[in-house]
C-alpha cells in the first residue's frame, strides 16, 4: 500500500496511471461528509440513563434523518425530512417541539448513494436479507430509507418505565401495534457488529406512516414492493453525556443481551 502510494507520488508512467486509476476506484478515500451523529450510547440507555442529553434542536442541527428516543423513554423518535416525530406508548404520533430533550439518537443528513426496489417481502427476516444484498460491507454504517405500502407492519412504542426502572422494565410493558395496507417510511440505521459496545448492532428501523399518525419501532413487516434508498456512512461522531449520573455510572457490563431483549417483540 505504502509502496504503491509512493509510486503514484513519484510520477507514474502512462501505464502506471491507468493502474492507479483502477486502484483508486476500488479503494476510494473514506468520505468524511457522510456522518452518523450519535447522542450517548446504547449501554447508557440500558443502564437507565435516560435523562435528556441534548435538545431536539441539536439533533436536527446534525441530521435530517434518523431515530432515537426521548427523555424518560417517553416514546420512539423518528427523524424524517428534517422533522422529528414522537410515537408515544399509546400509539399517538406528534411532531416534536425543538426543546424536547433527547437521551439517545442517531441521525445523518440523508444523501442516498443506493436506490433500488425490493419485492415480495413476506417477513422481517426476508426484508433484512434483501437489504443485506444492497450493502457491500458489514464494516461500515448505513442509513436506509424504505418507502412504500406495507401489507402488514407491526411496531412497538416505549413508555416511561416505573421510577428508577430500566430499559428492560420498559420493554416488558411496551405497547405493540399492527397496521395493514399502510403507506409509510421506514427510517433505518445499520450498524456493524463491532459497534455493539456503544450502538445497536445490525438493523434498527423506526416507522412513520405517510399520514404521520402511526409509527413505532419496527417488529415485523410484509410488502409487495418497496423503494430502498441507502447511504454509506464512514464517518462517526459520538457525543457523550456530561451529567453526574453518566460520569459516575458503571458502564463496564456488557449490555448487549438486555439491549437485544429490549429491541425485540415479546
Ligand atoms: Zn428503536
Amino acid at each position: 500500500m505504502c509502496a504503491k502510494e509512493h509510486r503514484e507520488e513519484s510520477g507514474p508512467s502512462k501505464e502506471d496511471s491507468s493502474i492507479s486509476r483502477s486502484e483508486s476506484a476500488s479503494a476510494p478515500t473514506p468520505d468524511i461528509t457522510h456522518t452518523l451523529f450519535q447522542i450517548s450510547t446504547s449501554g447508557a440507555l440500558v443502564a437507565g440513563l435516560y435523562n435528556g442529553v441534548v435538545s431536539t434542536r441539536v439533533v436536527l442541527a446534525h441530521g435530517d434523518f434518523g431515530l432515537g428516543t426521548f427523555a424518560g423513554l417517553d416514546g420512539e423518535m423518528v427523524v424524517l425530512d428534517g422533522r422529528a416525530y414522537r410515537v408515544r406508548g399509546d400509539g399517538a404520533v406528534s411532531e416534536v417541539a425543538v426543546d424536547a430533550e433527547v437521551p439517545f439518537a442517531v441521525v445523518t443528513r440523508f444523501d442516498a448513494d443506493i436506490d433500488e426496489e425490493i419485492r415480495d417481502v413476506s417477513n422481517l427476516g426476508e426484508f433484512e436479507k434483501k437489504c443485506d444484498v444492497l450493502r457491500v460491507s458489514s464494516n461500515i454504517f448505513y442509513a436506509l430509507r424504505i418507502d412504500g405500502t406495507f401489507s402488514r407492519i407491526r411496531t412497538r412504542a416505549v413508555s416511561p418505565p416505573p421510577k428508577n426502572g430500566r430499559l428492560i422494565d420498559a420493554a416488558k410493558v411496551q405497547a405493540e401495534f399492527e397496521f395493514n395496507d399502510i403507506a409509510g417510511t421506514l427510517v433505518g440505521i445499520w450498524s456493524p457488529g463491532f459497534s455493539s459496545a456503544f450502538s445497536v448492532p445490525g438493523y434498527h428501523f423506526h416507522f412513520v406512516s405517510d399520514s404521520r399518525t402511526h409509527g413505532g419501532h419496527l417488529l415485523a413487516c410484509s410488502s409487495e414492493i418497496l423503494r430502498v434508498r441507502a447511504e454509506r456512512l464512514t464517518d462517526f461522531h459520538l457525543v457523550l453525556p456530561t451529567s453526574e449520573s453518566y460520569l459516575k455510572a458503571d458502564l463496564s457490563k456488557n449490555s448487549a443481551d438486555e439491549l437485544a431483549y429490549a429491541e425485540q417483540s415479546h
